[in-house]
């Protein structure tokens, strides 16, 4: 089996969140493979522990990767913050001969979004609606290249992945966690305060969900947040007040849109314009409308921008649903020329959503203490639909695939992260129970 059926048979999606499977950005051919550890979502250490736990087998993923695609250029891109790091991953680097530069990032917010990324590491500018292979690039999570070495070299598909469980909790902590474990495991073991909600993945770009949700090959976070928090009221409100709000108190005052990183980017993206052309029924496919496809959902306007907590974020996300296609053409983009100065600082962002208290570094406790059952979703990539390869009553041994999509078809099978049976198959989930 050649690198990228490896990379594929062994279920490798972006870990960062995206599920983008990784096996189709090995089959580019970038002048720069960047690693992304940014880790920019407030109160997560995720990357941290993999990065700590795993230094070594993540350079040699990334060298493994840069191979593979020809790049010149390798960089492991992370925040100056994480410094504790760096003589590790500078040794690391040394001991299998060079060939990654440590590059390290100022603490703002999001300079984990890929297009962020590109543009601090190389200078260049991903085109508005576009992906950084179009710049010669190529940005993989860091615990992406840990599996892709983990897959190269030892032929081990993903079936568990880091966890950071955190916020308004008693013990807050990171884990290694078998895809499929249900959240109201994590939820025991952390002890959040009464009251809380739970949101999946950061506090800026999470989802609210259900503690008998499980963990899949992209949930990075669980963060229990109060109910009164900014981020969970952004979250939770419904889009009829939403709209309620944005009609009686945009007073357009383009705070939201001289903070929002893809217009400091240079792209046609301008948030108040959204909240104008809502406000005053505009015409919905409009140029203004189209900006719905080039914004990222960071949350910088609604949750930080705006004086009046308004979300041109949520009023995007709305207008994507509904738009069919993106029709305006490429442009060459030249970034703001204070795009440098209105990066919004961590600690800022942390100040105005109330969480300054409860930063602290989490506990590292290895293996989460669980046997099943395992309820794991059948599709957990961006991409074609999967099917079930088992049936109920089935024996399955550990990495054992369970669902997988057609030959042709874009996606990655998902396995078994246990030995046992399968007790149920759902349209969406495959249950996995102990064999006795
Ligand atoms: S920051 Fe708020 S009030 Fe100002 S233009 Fe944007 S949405 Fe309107
Ligand atoms: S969420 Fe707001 S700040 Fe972020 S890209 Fe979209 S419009 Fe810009």
């Amino acid at each position: 089996m050649n690198f990228v059926e490896t990379v594929r048979n062994a279920g490798i999606i972006g870990a960062g969140g995206a599920g983008f499977p990784a096996y189709v950005k090995m089959q580019s051919r970038p002048d720069t493979l960047i690693c992304n550890a940014a880790e920019c979502e407030p109160l997560l250490y995720t990357d941290y522990y993999v990065i700590q736990n795993n230094i070594e087998n993540i350079v040699r993923g990334i060298l493994l990767a840069k191979e593979q695609l020809g790049a010149e250029r390798a960089v492991f891109a992370i925040k100056k913050k994480r410094q504790s790091l760096f003589p590790s991953i500078e040794k690391a680097i040394r001991d299998a001969g060079g060939g990654i530069e440590l590059f390290a990032l100022g603490d703002y917010y999001p300079a984990g979004d890929e297009q962020s990324l590109v543009h601090d590491v190389t200078g260049r500018i991903v085109p508005q609606n576009g992906i950084p292979i179009q710049v010669n690039v190529v940005v993989n999570n860091v615990l992406t290249l840990l599996q892709i070495w983990n897959a190269i070299e030892n032929n081990v598909p993903v079936t568990e992945r880091y966890v950071s469980v955190v916020g308004r909790v008693k013990h807050p902590y990171v884990a290694v966690v078998p895809v499929g474990t249900p959240f109201s495991k994590l939820k025991e073991l952390a002890e959040p305060e009464p009251g809380t909600v739970l949101i999946e993945g950061g506090v800026m770009m999470g989802r609210i969900a259900n503690e008998n949700d499980t963990v899949t090959k992209t949930t990075g976070a669980l963060v229990f947040l109060e109910a009164e928090n900014p981020a969970v009221r952004e979250k939770t409100a419904s889009f009829q007040s939403v709209t309620r709000f944005s009609k009686a108190a945009c007073c357009q005052c383009t705070e939201c849109t001289v903070l929002c990183p893809r217009f400091n980017l240079g792209h046609d993206i301008e948030p108040h314009m959204i909240m104008r052309t809502l406000n005053y029924g505009l015409d919905a496919t409009s140029a203004v409308a189209q900006a719905a496809y080039l914004c990222c959902q960071c949350g910088v306007c609604s949750m930080f921008a705006c004086p009046f907590g308004l979300s041109p974020k949520r009023v995007f996300a709305d207008f994507r649903a509904r738009l069919k296609e993106y029709t305006l053409p490429a442009a060459a983009h030249t970034a703001e020329p204070f795009n440098n100065a209105r990066k919004l600082p961590g600690k800022r962002l942390k100040a105005r959503l109330n969480i300054l208290d409860i930063d602290v570094k989490p506990e590292f406790i290895g293996p989460l203490p669980y046997s099943g059952p395992f309820n794991i979703m059948i599709k957990q990539h961006i991409g074609a639909a999967a099917q079930p390869a088992v049936k109920t009553g089935d024996r399955v041994a550990p990495g054992q695939i369970l669902s997988n999509v057609r030959e042709n078809e874009l996606g990655t099978p998902v396995h078994s992260p246990t030995a046992g049976v399968v007790t149920e198959i759902t349209e969406k989930f495959i249950t996995i129970g102990s064999e006795s």
